[in-house]
């Protein structure tokens, strides 16, 4: 059980609102932080590891879906937007870049704190794998999310099980053989090829995107992720 308190970055340039905000929030237990300035806000959101942002649109210096897209670039820090009331664009664009949710000014604070909670609910400490991590590269075998960099790869489940397998044996050389075992079980029935294939794809999900060489070819024994 964690008593660590929740951190939300509250960015709003209205002084009544974020102090509004602010008592609340801590009323609630949580540990706040506030920005009035656009582009103090993204250099704070991307120095610290924020359980939650709660973000303004129309700001001095940056506006609010600036900053969110520059921020979803490296993080995937849950991201609440306030919008003035009727300012559909503003809504649709914070959702298309990545806002987890949005809230309409004047708002009530109730929904907002449910809002918060949803967003902020970390993963119940019981049996969960450890995420693993090689580089930007991060596979989380629970959630079954693979990330580069903080992007969501896209991937099929043996594509999946393929990287989680070579990610569990970082920096051992695995056999196509060995591999074939693991991942598709002893009773696949084909050549060891389909190894190849997975890796090919795997390389044109991450390699060929983001420049990189994730997985290596170790000529006559197999493949490693270093
Ligand atoms: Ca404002």
């Amino acid at each position: 059980m964690t008593t660590e308190k929740k951190s939300i970055l509250i960015v709003e340039d209205e002084a009544q609102i974020s102090r509004f905000l602010q008592l609340e929030l801590e009323h609630e237990n949580y540990a706040c932080s506030i920005c009035a300035d656009g582009r103090e806000a993204l250099e704070t959101a991307l120095k610290n590891d924020f359980d939650l942002i709660i973000l303004d649109v129309m700001l001095p210096s940056l506006n609010g879906i600036e900053i969110l897209r520059r921020l979803r670039q490296v993080k995937q820090t849950p991201v609440i937007i306030l919008t003035a009331r009727d300012q559909v664009v503003d809504k649709v664009t914070g959702l298309d870049i990545g806002a987890n949710d949005y809230m309409t000014k004047p708002f009530a604070i109730e929904e907002l704190l449910a809002r918060i909670r949803l967003h902020t609910k970390r993963p119940s400490s019981e049996v969960v794998a450890p995420v693993l991590v090689c580089g930007k590269l991060s596979v989380n075998p629970d959630a079954r999310i693979a990330t580069f960099d903080g992007h969501p790869i896209d991937l099929t489940k043996k594509e999946f099980d393929l990287l989680e397998f070579l990610m569990q044996n970082r920096n051992v050389v695995v056999s196509r053989e060995r591999l074939l075992d693991s991942v598709w079980g002893f009773d696949f029935y084909g050549s060891t090829n389909v190894v190849d294939v997975y890796v090919r794809y795997l390389r044109s999900k991450i390699d060929d995107v983001y420049g990189v060489t994730l997985i290596e070819t170790v000529r006559g024994a197999g493949y490693v992720i270093r």
